[in-house]
């Protein structure tokens, strides 16, 4: 089943691309919840990261290296930045194609809820 970001990746809808390999696509959130806020997706269909394969771990490590240097060379590398992937329901995933958050520009404090 297609996802918006699949058509964002066959750009049968526009968005604000910053990042384009082989692997991965990134580009600006359309509600952004931090001052740089970049989803990092890869090309190829994984509705969720439970979907990802024991023997590709590659597939979030080429998001995490490209989100990671993406933030560096925007100047977030020494006050920091925060990765975040959502699984399903109580992870909040809303669209189901495997994507990583980047967010940063600003402290971002703590998240989560209270355990217990
Ligand atoms: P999730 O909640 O699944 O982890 O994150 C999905 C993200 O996709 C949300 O932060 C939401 O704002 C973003 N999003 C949803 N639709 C679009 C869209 O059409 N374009 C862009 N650029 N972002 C989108």
């Amino acid at each position: 089943m297609p996802t918006i970001f699949h058509k964002i990746i066959r750009r049968e809808i526009p968005a604000d691309i910053v990042f384009e390999d082989e692997h991965v696509i990134a580009f600006r959130d359309i509600a952004p919840q931090a001052p740089v806020h970049v989803l990092f997706v890869p090309k190829d269909t994984y509705a969720t990261l439970n979907d990802v394969p024991a023997d590709r771990p590659e597939v979030v490590g080429r998001l995490a290296v490209a989100a990671a240097r993406y933030a560096r060379e925007q100047g977030f590398g020494e006050d920091g930045y925060r990765i975040v992937v959502n699984c399903n329901g109580d992870g909040g995933q809303t669209v189901f194609q495997l994507h990583l958050h980047l967010l940063a520009g600003a402290p971002l404090g703590r998240f989560g809820v209270a355990a217990g």
